[in-house]
């Protein structure tokens, strides 16, 4: 019975770090090039007599995440050399941090944070199957592009306890990186990967969750649960991985505990097309890596070249726990405002046309920015950034005008598109050339009000015997007549009027 089960998750995350550089020399940092092997120089390659330079742009963003969770940020760090033999590490060590991580502590989402480090990404193998490549054995390929880019580590705590938490803290976390501008954090793009490490435990019935996800002892003893073996699965580049690899390891261990079996302590893999996990490396098998601080780089004491507080104004108020304040306070609508988190330059964006407006306002933007604009720019195959969406004075104008309903939302829906391909175009402008102004002139509507109805007696017949569809006949009636410009709303009020 699973319910017996007490389910521990601890998660490390990998985020590449969005710099214009590498981390030791200049080379451009462009993993995903379409030239492999281009972006490499002696140092990245580690030619023997180079010596690695720190970019000091990689330290301020891990920096700034660590200030964004609330970690404390050392004082002193410095970069260890952890030693290991494979053709993707040219050094024949990874640059990474052992005892002075720069940011301990944190919390994201509720969850504890342990460590966030700074290491250095590896060349990209691909393992080519026989016959590829004109080969007749397996070839593997290295592209040295990913070699020497600087690569984030975030450690949790064990204190996840459900896939659902686990998902909601790497989404948040996802989020905060892209909102502080640390990494373009794409999973797909291998730009954050994320590690699952779970375990499962015999409950004798004492434990349970709390409404906040917390395992707490119902007994009221305060004493922790000893923790079960764990696993740790590599190679999940999606958030459904998450999910699957959690609900396929709970499965997997409770069986085995269920069989009078031990679970052992190895790393597996997740196969994406099987929807299982597959052991890699037994715990008999690991490393000694052998860590020790690399002589050929400086000691670093941060609070001596960065400016804290500077940095905490630089991210204040642009956090994502910020804007779904200001998302709340707006009265936006829960999935509207999902929407727009998800999309850091969508949420800037709103922000800036939402200065000063109010409740009713966002509503409408907000609408409009999610269903439409997302819409098109998806159908273009193009991201959202400050080159595609519209200018912020002309989207402001636009919805200004569909406010006072000067603009119908099919003219709305017009000029839309015409916004995201030229930013000098001027709504106003453009709908009062077009004749997408909407009337809303109460007497020239209610002329027309009054010609409809001297048009229709028998439609007017069958709508007091009790046939009320005959109203939006009306209602369609007045529109044809004022050409599509009458404001059918008011149309509708008139209507009323009239015919009561
Ligand atoms: P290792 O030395 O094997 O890498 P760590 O203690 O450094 O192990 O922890 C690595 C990750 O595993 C962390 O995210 C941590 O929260 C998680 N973890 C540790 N013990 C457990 C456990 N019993 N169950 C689930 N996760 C765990
Ligand atoms: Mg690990
Ligand atoms: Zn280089």
């Amino acid at each position: 019975m699973s319910s017996s089960y007490i389910t521990t998750i601890g998660l490390e995350v990998h985020a590449e770090l969005h710099t214009n550089s590498k981390m030791w020399c200049g080379c451009k940092n462009e993993p995903l090039a379409a030239k492999p092997n281009s972006n490499i120089c002696e140092v990245c390659m580690a030619h023997p007599g180079t010596l690695p330079v720190p970019n000091k742009d990689a330290i301020k963003k891990v920096i700034q995440v660590g200030l964004a969770i609330n970690g404390k940020i050392a004082d002193f760090t410095e970069f260890d050399r952890k030693n290991y033999f494979y053709p993707d590490i040219p050094k024949g060590y990874q640059l990474s941090q052992y005892k002075f991580p720069i940011v301990s502590g944190g919390v994201v989402n509720g969850v504890a944070i342990t460590r966030v480090h700074l290491e250095e990404d590896t060349a990209k193998s691909s393992h080519l199957p026989a016959g590829q490549a004109g080969d007749k054995g397996g070839v593997t390929l290295i592209d040295y592009n990913r070699a020497g880019v600087p690569l984030m580590e975030l450690v949790t705590e064990p204190v996840i306890h459900t896939k659902k938490d686990a998902v909601n803290f790497a989404r948040e976390l996802q989020r905060i990186l892209r909102y502080v501008g640390a990494s373009e954090a794409n999973m797909e793009m291998g730009q954050m990967r994320i590690e699952v490490n779970i375990s499962v435990s015999k409950d004798d019935g004492s434990f349970g969750l709390n409404q906040f996800g917390e395992l707490v002892d119902r007994t009221g003893s305060g004493r922790k649960p000893v923790l079960g073996t764990k696993v740790e699965v590599k190679n999940i580049n999606s958030f459904a991985a998450v999910e699957g690899a959690i609900d396929f390891e709970i499965a997997r261990h409770i069986e085995v505990y269920e069989n009078g079996g031990t679970i052992i302590q190895e790393t597996r893999g997740w196969d994406e097309n099987k929807l299982e996990t597959v052991s890699q490396r037994k715990k008999e098998n690991a490393h000694d890596y052998r860590y020790f601080p690399d002589p050929d780089l400086p000691k670093l004491y941060l609070k001596e070249v960065f400016d804290l507080d500077e940095m905490k104004k630089e991210i204040s108020g642009r956090l994502p726990s910020d804007y779904r304040t200001l998302y709340k306070s707006l009265s936006l609508k829960e999935d509207v405002a999902e929407a727009l988190l998800n999309e850091v330059e969508l949420s800037y964006f709103f922000a800036s046309v939402c200065k000063n407006k109010n409740a009713e306002f966002a509503a409408l933007a907000s609408n409009y920015l999610v269903s439409d604009v997302l819409g098109l720019l998806k159908k273009e195959g193009l991201r959202v950034s400050t080159e595609t969406l519209p200018s912020v004075e002309a989207f402001t104008m636009l919805i200004e005008m569909i406010q006072a309903g000067e603009l119908s939302s099919r003219g709305a829906k017009d000029i839309l598109p015409i916004l995201l391909s030229d930013k000098a175009i001027s709504p106003k402008e453009y709908a009062t050339s077009k004749g997408l102004i909407q009337k809303n002139d109460p007497e020239l509507l209610k002329t027309i009000v009054k010609e409809v109805l001297a048009e229709s007696p028998a439609q007017i017949a069958d709508y007091k015997a009790g046939k009320e569809s005959m109203f939006m006949y009306f209602v369609g009636q007045c529109m044809k007549k004022s050409k599509g410009a009458g404001n059918p709303s008011l149309f509708q009020e008139l209507l009323k009027e009239a015919l009561a």
